[in-house]
């Protein structure tokens, strides 16, 4: 899933490569298209974005919000697990299954949708507030103080990684980040919440700029223009299990709970119970 740091550069490529570009011709797939787009607006995905000119590409939380010139809507996705974009010369060789293409001219060039498991969704609203979930979101993860951090975590008493991962705390950390920012504080993902220290709240804030931070520039480096990759490959856990961790050597467990894989290292993120989130632990665990 494309989380704060692989959504920040993509909304920076765009930025640069789309705004000001009028879209020709919107083309959707005969056959599957109709489940990544939902028309918010009642007047027609396709009608209503052809012609109109790229304003701005930002990003809130797993969202990316394309507005358009002089014109009410907002274009919101969230890529989800599968979802990303691609821009090509027409023609070129496709990413992925393909369902929304944005045809722009001068140079001729695609902006497209792909998505593996057509999980992700597009919605083009006038009121962002009916995108579901979007108002359910807090604030940005970098955006956020220290005092705010703490504030904000009280009421979460839940297992650590479930709160970060939870958009109402903070938006923008999915599961892989989460199990990024953990190993840097040096914390168990299965603690809970309430067990933390005050000394650790604050050593799992900076842990979450830093690798945050960090990260959105390794992902700037690797990515370049090539929005479609999902560069990982300077994880230090997440997806590494059995690989040695970098800091103490012990090998990396896995544990898959909910479909979901967590990463972490029980020699130098010591403690909590040996279980999944809300559920029994499934799959390989060390
Ligand atoms: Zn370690």
């Amino acid at each position: 899933m494309p989380e704060l740091p692989e959504l920040e550069v993509v909304a920076s490529v765009l930025t640069r490569r789309v705004i000001g570009r009028r879209i020709e011709r919107v083309s959707l797939a005969p056959k599957g298209a109709s489940i990544v787009v939902r028309d918010l607006t009642g007047r027609g995905f396709a009608e209503t974005l052809t012609g109109a000119v790229f304003g701005s590409v930002t990003r809130r939380g797993k969202f990316l919000l394309f507005a358009g010139q002089d014109v009410p809507w907002t274009m919101a996705v969230n890529p989800k697990l599968t979802g990303r974009f691609q821009l090509s010369a027409p023609g070129g060789k496709k990413a992925g299954p393909v369902w929304v293409t944005f045809h722009m001219r001068e140079p001729s060039e695609e902006l497209r949708f792909i998505d593996s498991k057509r999980m992700g969704q597009i919605y083009l609203t006038e009121d962002v507030s009916a995108v579901p979930t979007f108002d359910e979101m807090g604030p940005e993860a970098l955006d956020v103080s220290l005092d705010e951090f703490r504030l904000r975590i009280r009421p979460f008493r839940g297992e650590i990684k479930g709160v970060l991962v939870n958009a109402r705390f903070l938006a923008g950390v999915g599961n892989a980040y989460a199990d990024e920012i953990l190993w840097a504080a040096r914390l168990h993902p299965y603690r809970k919440r309430s067990t933390l220290s005050t000394d650790e709240i604050e050593q799992l804030y900076h842990a979450m700029r830093t690798t945050l931070v960090e990260s959105t520039e390794k992902v700037h480096q690797v990515m370049g223009d090539d929005i479609h990759l999902k560069p990982r490959n300077f994880f230090a856990v997440h997806m590494r299990g059995g690989e040695a961790c970098p800091r103490c050597g012990t090998a990396i467990s896995a544990v898959t709970a909910n479909q979901r894989i967590t990463n972490f290292c029980r020699g130098c993120q010591p403690g909590g119970l040996i279980r999944g989130m809300g559920g029994e632990a499934k799959g390989s665990r060390r």
